[in-house]
C-alpha cells in the first residue's frame, strides 16, 4: 500500500495513508488526501484561498479516476463549492457521465448537498487586485466586467512570476487497486471559463490498474496537447519500465512545435506500486509514504528539461 503526491500533498498525505491501512479504498484515499489541501488558505493553487480568474473569481477544476474499473469524473470551472474532487467522486458514483463544468456542476453540487463557500480569501484577492493593477489602467480595472477584450490581458496569466500549481494524489490499496485524484484553481489570472489538464481525463490524471498511474501539474495546456497522463500509462503498457515511460512522454512535449511550452511535472506509481516523479524545473521534488512508513519521505524528481517558448 502506497499513496504518492505532489511536495504541496504533503498536509494530506498521512490522511490518505491511514485510510489504507484500515482497510479503505485507494479512491477514498486519494479523496482524502486532496480534499485536506483543498482546505488549507495557504495553497493559492488549489481550492479555499486559490488565486481567482482575471475577474476575481475562484475557478476549480478536479477529476479522479478509478484503476480497477476506468471509470472517471470530472468538474471544471467550479465556483463557490470548496471540494470539486468530492464533487468529481459523485459525478463518477452518481450520474451516467465523466464530466461536468460550470452552472451544470454547481447545480449538481447543490442537488448533492454540497455547501456553498466564498473561496476567494482577503489575500488571494489582495494579490489578484495588486497584480492586476501594475499593468492595467485604473479605468480598465474598475470596468473589468464591461471589457470588450478582457482577452488583452490574458497575458498576465502568462507572466512568468505568476502562482501555478495543482495537487495530485495516487493511492494504491491492500488490493493493488490504484486510484488517482487532481485539484487546482488553474492559472491565476487565466480567462474566465478557462479549463486546464486537471478535468481532462488523460491529460492531467489516469490510472489503470493493468498499469499504473500517473498525474500532472505544470502548464495544462501541454500535457492536454500531449495526452501526457495516458501517454505515460501507455508508455507502461508498450512494456517500458516506469522510469523511462515517464521521460518518453516529458521528450514528447519537448518536441511539440507551436506556442506557449513552459514547465511539467508528472508524479507516477507503476502497478506494482513503485512511485516515481519528473519535472522540467530542476530540483523539484515529490512525496510517498507507504504503509509501513511512518512519515512522508519528499525525493527529488527525475529532470528532464523542456524548451519554453510564450510566443
Ligand atoms: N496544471 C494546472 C493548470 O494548467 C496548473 C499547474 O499545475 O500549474 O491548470
Amino acid at each position: 500500500m502506497i499513496v504518492a503526491a505532489s511536495a504541496n500533498g504533503k498536509i494530506g498525505i498521512k490522511a490518505a495513508i491511514q485510510i489504507l491501512q484500515n482497510g479503505g479504498t485507494a479512491v477514498d484515499a486519494v479523496e482524502a488526501g486532496v480534499r485536506l489541501v483543498e482546505a488549507n488558505p495557504d495553497d493559492h493553487t488549489v481550492g479555499y484561498g486559490g488565486f481567482p480568474n482575471l475577474l476575481g473569481e475562484v475557478e476549480l477544476d478536479a477529476s479522479i479516476m478509478n484503476g480497477r474499473t476506468l471509470e472517471s469524473g470530472a468538474v471544471g470551472a467550479v465556483k463557490g463549492y470548496l471540494h470539486a474532487i468530492s464533487l468529481a467522486r459523485k459525478v463518477m458514483e452518481t450520474l451516467p457521465h465523466v464530466l461536468l463544468v460550470g452552472a451544470g456542476a454547481e447545480r449538481f453540487a447543490a442537488e448533492m448537498g454540497f455547501a456553498r463557500q466564498d473561496l476567494l480569501t482577503e489575500e488571494a484577492r489582495a494579490i489578484w487586485a495588486n497584480r492586476l493593477q501594475k499593468d492595467m489602467p485604473p479605468n480598465v480595472f474598475a470596468h473589468l466586467w464591461e471589457q470588450k477584450n478582457l482577452r488583452d490581458w490574458v497575458r498576465l496569466a502568462t507572466d512568468p512570476e505568476r502562482a501555478k500549481g495543482t495537487v495530485n494524489f495516487i493511492a494504491q490499496d491492500k488490493n493493488g487497486d490504484i486510484a488517482c485524484g487532481v485539484s487546482t484553481s488553474g492559472w491565476a489570472w487565466k480567462y474566465p471559463g478557462r479549463l486546464g489538464d486537471t478535468p481532462v481525463i488523460g491529460a492531467g490524471n489516469y490510472a489503470d490498474n493493468r498499469y499504473g498511474a500517473v498525474a500532472c501539474t505544470g502548464m495544462g495546456e501541454m500535457a492536454i496537447r500531449g495526452a501526457t497522463a495516458h501517454s505515460v500509462v501507455f508508455y507502461m503498457k508498450m512494456g517500458l519500465p516506469l522510469e523511462e515511460a515517464g521521460a518518453r512522454a516529458m521528450n514528447d512535449l519537448n518536441d511539440l512545435d507551436g506556442r506557449f511550452l513552459s514547465v511539467m511535472n508528472i508524479i507516477a506509481l507503476d502497478k506494482d506500486g513503485r512511485p516515481a516523479g519528473f519535472t522540467s524545473s530542476p530540483g523539484r521534488t515529490y512525496i510517498y509514504q507507504t504503509a509501513d512508513m511512518t512519515q512522508p519521505v519528499e525525493t527529488a524528481r527525475t529532470y528532464v528539461p523542456i524548451h519554453s517558448r510564450w510566443e
